[in-house]
Formats: C-alpha cells, structure tokens, sequence
C-alpha cells in the first residue's frame, strides 16, 4: 500500500486540479523549471544540510517552516533568506486544517505570518496546508490577503515509513515535468531519506537541464 501512496497522492488529485483554480498545484512553465518545496522546518537536524546541497547546485527552493520552530531557529531561518529561498506559512504548531475551529486556524496562520515577518523582513506570500488538507476557511484566509495556497504536482512520500532515498528520488526524476512543483520534508522523521535522495535528484536533474526555483 504505502509504494502506492506517491502515485496516488501525485496522480489522483490531478483531476480534480480544475475544481481549485485558487490553489497552485504546478507553475505554468514551458522550460525545464521545477520548484522545490520542503516542509515542516526549520530543525537542527536537516536545515544546516538542506541549505549546503541547494547551494551547491545553485538550486532555489520554498520552505514552509512551523512558526513554532522559526522560533526555535531564528539564526536559521534567516539564512534560509539569505540564501535567496523563499519562506512560507506551514501554521504555528502543524495543527489538522480539518480538525480545528476556524479561530485557532486563523490565530495560528496570522501568528506564523507575523512571526515569519518579523525574523525575515520579507513579504509571507505562500502557505501550505498541514497534511495538504485546505478548507474553506484557509481558501478565504488566503483570498483576503493575497497568499497562495500551494499543494504540489509531484509528492514522492519522503516520509513514509517504507521510504527509501533510491525510491524517493527515483518518482522524482521520473515524474517531474516544467513547473513541477515537488514536496519534500525538513524533518527528522525523514532525515536519513530526504537528504540523500535530494543529492540524488539534484545531481541527476541539474545534469539533464534542469533548474530550480523558489515560488
Ligand atoms: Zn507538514
């Protein structure tokens, strides 16, 4: 079941793409353009090494950090800027959009917003829903402040338990398509994955042509 999660979670949504116009599920590209996203960080154990392999191959990125742990990592955070990634609202404490109260919701996105603000001086433009789960309330949240809800063109399963780094970057380089938009995670439960995988995807992609963007 879970070597079918990456081809469910990447294939079954696509069409029902059309129904959601407001949410970004992959940039409109024609050049071998992908966007790399990671959430769930900043943290000790990945950030530091995601931030080196993306310099590395002159690769961009967007982060949907936790604003619980922007917090934590202010130093990190802001190098996640300074290195010309983008960051973006992935809530306060990574609560279920589906099983909160729109209240807690909103306090916990404009908390991040703030937070995010204050540690960046940047303008927050995007948010990705924990669990990739929207509702209404964050489409409207969205719609009243100019922020993006962005869900993605290719989820290869970084955190499943069954996960490997050969399988993870191996969906990745086979699905990826211009303007891709690609999750993966800035966190421990996947650290020994993700990390090698992205060595991976970047080294076998940069080599084909491929470039890398923040959103
Ligand atoms: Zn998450």
């Amino acid at each position: 079941m879970h070597v079918l999660v990456p081809y469910l979670a990447t294939y079954g949504l696509r069409p029902f793409q059309g129904f959601f116009p407001d949410l970004l599920w992959r940039v409109d590209a024609a050049a071998k353009t992908a966007y790399l996203t990671f959430d769930d960080g900043p943290t000790e154990e990945l950030t530091d090494d995601l931030l080196d392999l993306l310099a590395q191959y002159d690769a961009q990125a967007t982060h949907f950090l936790v604003g619980a742990h922007a917090e934590v990592h202010p130093g990190r955070t802001r190098a996640l800027v300074s290195a010309g990634h983008h960051v973006g609202n992935h809530t306060y404490t990574h609560v279920d959009p589906w099983s909160v109260s729109t209240e807690r919701l909103q306090q916990e996105l404009n908390r991040t917003t703030r937070c995010l603000k204050d540690l960046t001086q940047t303008r927050i433009r995007a948010l990705r829903p924990p669990y990739g789960h929207p509702t209404g309330a964050l489409r409207q949240w969205c719609a009243e402040r100019t922020q993006r809800m962005v869900m993605w063109d290719v989820m290869p399963g970084d955190y499943l338990k069954t996960a490997t780094a050969a399988r993870v970057a191996r969906f990745v380089i086979r699905h990826v398509r211009p303007g891709s938009v690609i999750v993966l995670h800035d966190n421990p439960i996947c650290e020994d994955v993700t990390l090698p995988a992205l060595a991976t995807i970047l080294e076998t992609l940069t080599a084909e042509g491929w470039s890398f963007d923040a959103l």
